[in-house]
Parts: structure tokens; sequence; C-alpha cells
């Protein structure tokens, strides 16, 4: 079974546009939203759920008031803040440090599992997802990514799929290494602007530590070609195969408003015959 992260270095390249055309694409893979803490690729593909699972990814900070003798000593340690006058626990305020259990003179403090969101097995029109959501202000997306890898390998391998698509989270922080760490191959999708070309070489970099084959997407490259040809040099120097250029066209904008994979949407624009050019050319560097 081979799998494949499609990163960014930043949101809005058009990483999930592709994603979702390749789940279309791939027809039997499995497909893994990794970007928990602002998943969108529902809204192209449209998942029925079938599996809900709780995700306890922290701990909250629980005072006994029976036992508590009110000596102020979990109050003055907590580094958060979380502890009221009237020694409650905030928590909102509670990172689960468990500080406050060490301190107790009088074991007055437990730690209970917390509930951080919901991991999802679901089924689509092209084949089986995996995705979740973290809840807002918690913290562990990149546990939660390693649940939601966990899952589609089981998917795959309850399905006999022999592709894990995953769409990775943007920036390159703990939950994009969550989500590269062991693929076979990462597709970096980028755009012709400074920024983007600053983002491209910090995404790259992080798949040469983990050390992942790269491949580049350069989205909407006509809209500065002196910065297309920058990035395509940057990776000739770096034999790294530049595998897509997709033209900017606003029919992708109407696929996404219509909720809507590009290349089913638009089957003969420019952008679908690139993104399945696209898709060759990677089902062969990954020898499928
Ligand atoms: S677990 Fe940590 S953050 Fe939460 S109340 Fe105790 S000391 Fe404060
Ligand atoms: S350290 Fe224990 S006994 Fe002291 S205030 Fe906190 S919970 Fe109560």
């Amino acid at each position: 079974m081979k799998q494949l992260t499609i990163l960014s270095g930043k949101g809005g390249t058009g990483k999930t546009t592709i994603t979702a055309s390749f789940a279309v694409l791939a027809k039997d893979a499995v497909v893994a939203d990794c970007d928990v803490d602002a998943p969108d690729l529902h809204m192209l593909l449209h998942p029925d759920v079938v599996k809900t699972q709780e995700f306890k990814g922290s701990k909250l900070a629980i005072i006994d008031k029976t036992k508590c003798v009110e000596c102020g000593l979990c109050r003055e340690k907590c580094r958060f803040d979380a502890i009221t006058e009237d020694f409650k626990v905030d928590p909102f305020s509670c990172e689960g440090c468990g500080v406050c259990a060490v301190v107790c003179p009088v074991n007055a403090v437990t730690l209970r599992d917390r509930i951080s969101g919901h991991a999802y097995t679901s089924k689509t029109e092209y084949g089986f997802m995996s995705h979740a959501m973290l809840t807002p202000s918690e913290a562990n997306s990149g546990k939660l990514v390693t649940l939601v890898r966990q899952n589609a390998k089981i998917l795959a391998e309850k399905e006999n799929s022999d592709l894990i698509i995953i769409d990775g989270p943007p920036g390159i922080g703990c939950p994009v290494i969550a989500s590269v760490t062991g693929v076979d191959a990462g597709l970096v999708v980028t755009e012709p602007t400074m920024s983007g070309i600053h983002d491209l070489e910090r995404a790259l970099q992080l798949l040469t530590h983990f050390n992942v084959s790269s491949f580049v997407c350069i989205n909407m490259c006509d809209i500065n070609m002196d910065n297309t040809e920058k990035i395509e040099s940057f990776c000739k120097e770096r034999s790294i195969e530049v595998v897509g250029k997709i033209p900017f066209n606003p029919v992708v904008t109407e696929a996404m408003v219509n909720g809507k994979p590009v290349v089913e949407y638009a089957l003969e624009s420019d952008v679908a015959e690139e993104i399945k050019n696209m898709w060759k050319r990677l089902l062969s560097a990954l020898k499928l």
C-alpha cells in the first residue's frame, strides 16, 4: 500500500482542490483529510459518516471539594491561572499539565480525559474517507492526525486499496509532520509568489528531513511566469520533479462554490487536463 501526502507551506494554494480531484481520478483510493483544525475536503467529497470516534487528546484537572483543605498550593503553582480563588478549575484555561495533582498535599486533584474532538470514518461517491474535527481551542492536533491516518490504513487494508491520499494541513508544524512521516511521496502545491516560494522551500526541507520523495505542483502558474521559472530552476537544481503546472482559471472557484471536484465539474477544462496529467506522472512515480 502506498501513501501520498499533498501539502503546502500555507493555506489557500489549492491543495484541497487537487486532493479532491485525485480522489475522483483514483476511484478506489482511501482519502484522509489530515487538516483536523480546519477540515474542508468534506465540502467537495460530501462524505456520509459511518462511524464516529471520540478523541481524548488532553486532560482536565478536577478538584474534589470534599477533600480540598484550601491550602492554595495548586493555585500558586498553576502556570496557566486555571484555578479560581474558590478553587475551581477553569476548563478553558486548564492545559492538563498535572502540576496541581502533584503538589496537592491531600490528593484532592484528579486528571480526567477530555474529549478534544471526533474522528470519522465515512463513505463518499469516490471511495472511503477518514477525517476528523478538533474542538476549537483544543491542542494535540498531531495526535488526532495520527488517529486519522491509522483509520485510513485500517480502511485501506479492509477495502484492499493500494493507495491512501492524504490532504495535509497547511504549514510545517506538528500536524504536518504527523501527516508526512512514513509516506512514500509528498506533493507540495505552491503558487508563483514570493511567499509561495519561501513556503515551498520550507515544505521541501521538511520532506527531505523525513526522507520522503518530493514532487512539486505550481498552481496558477501563469499569474507570474518569472516566479514560475524561478521555482522550476530551484527544483531542477535539487532534482525535484515539477509534476504539474496548473493555469489560473475561474472555473476552479466555480467548482468549489458548487461543491464539486474540478475534474468532475469542468472535465474539459485546461485545469482538469493538467491535473489528470499530473496524476498520471505521480502514479508512475509511485509505481502504481
Ligand atoms: S492541570 Fe495544570 S493547567 Fe490544569 S489546573 Fe492543574 S496545574 Fe493548572
Ligand atoms: S492543593 Fe489540594 S488541598 Fe490545596 S487548594 Fe489545591 S486542591 Fe485544595
